[in-house]
């Protein structure tokens, strides 16, 4: 659906984005993730049309402006209004029709959780409640596209189960959804993609699970391990590491877990301990932005 290549912007002597390729699969809830001036923002500003890139193309023509949605990272208000007054008015100047624009109006407000504070001036309002309103606000035009600058800063824990569950509901009424957060666990409970940025390029993308690789591993405690029962172990093709008297191995892989048993059954080592481990996405975040894993080729 939406074809980023090999864009570039520099803003002086920084490249906030460096050649950087992604695909964006329509359906789908791709989340971005990095450390802090990794390039997100810059990324979904350009997207919206609100930088301009150096170089390189963003193809989005199967979408026209109106489908494209977008909450920004630090969104802003009037203040002299309600919130169903400002929503009314958005609509309003973005062409929706007289007809249209009270049920839009409502179905935002609904969708939101905003409903029951709808009369409500914005002014002074809990971060939790502009960051509502700014979805109710992105949303108003049912987007084809959502482009969300950390939906879920800010947000207490209950706000956040009820964002994820609105943009849930949004994907599955047919939105494609791009979203940056520093939230893992936000992650790991709404994506369908995952890509991990560093310095203006990425590191990691795809399908979460090829993102989060064997993410469940067998860990083998052994009475000892030999160094030449090591050698061949480690002769064995596939990802196995060592960890004093420990083997661990992905757990999906079984003629691997075969083979090392096998080894070890050969050998005459006891197993005195099986546990299974799940990695987690921060650790697979951490090895990525610390260089532990190998950069993808773009
Ligand atoms: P964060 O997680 O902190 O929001 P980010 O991954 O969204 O960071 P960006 O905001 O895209 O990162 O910034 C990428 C780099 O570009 C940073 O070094 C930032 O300081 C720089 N940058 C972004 N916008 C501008 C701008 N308008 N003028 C100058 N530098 C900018």
């Amino acid at each position: 659906m939406i074809n980023i290549v090999d864009i570039s912007k520099r803003f002086g002597h920084i490249a906030a984005l460096n050649k950087l390729n992604l695909q964006i699969p329509a359906g789908s809830i791709y989340g971005l993730i990095g450390p802090n001036g990794a390039g997100k923002s810059t990324l979904l500003r350009l997207l919206v049309g609100l930088v301009a890139q150096d170089a390189g193309s963003i193809d989005i023509s199967c979408l026209i402006p109106d489908e494209i949605g977008y909450l920004p990272e630090r969104p802003r208000f009037p203040t002299r209004f309600t919130i169903s007054e400002y929503l009314r008015l958005l609509g309003t100047v973005s062409g929706i029709s007289d007809i249209d624009l009270g049920r839009q109006v409502r179905e935002s407000l609904d969708m939101t959780g905003l409903a029951s504070i709808a009369h409500r001036r914005m002014q002074g309002g809990s971060k939790g409640m502009l960051q509502r309103l700014a979805l109710a606000q992105a949303i108003m035009d049912r987007p084809e596209l959502l482009i969300l600058d950390e939906p879920f800063a800010g947000l207490d824990p209950g706000a956040q189960a009820a964002m994820r569950d609105v943009l849930l509901q949004l994907n599955r009424n047919g939105s494609t959804i791009l979203l940056s957060t520093h939230r893992l666990a936000d992650v790991t409970q709404v994506c369908t993609h995952l890509a991990i940025l560093s310095r203006g390029h990425i590191i990691r993308k795809g399908l979460m699970e090829e993102v989060i690789p064997g993410s469940t591993r067998v860990i083998l405690t052994l009475d000892n391990l030999a160094t030449d029962v090591q050698d061949q172990i480690s002769a064995i093709p596939g990802d196995i590491r060592f960890d004093g008297n420990s083997i661990d191995l992905p757990d999906g892989d079984l003629t691997l877990k075969n083979a090392v048993i096998q080894v070890l059954i050969s050998a005459g080592i006891d197993v005195t301990r099986l546990e299974r481990k799940r990695v987690s996405l921060e650790e697979t975040y951490i090895a990525a932005i610390s260089g532990g894993l190998v950069e993808e080729e773009e």
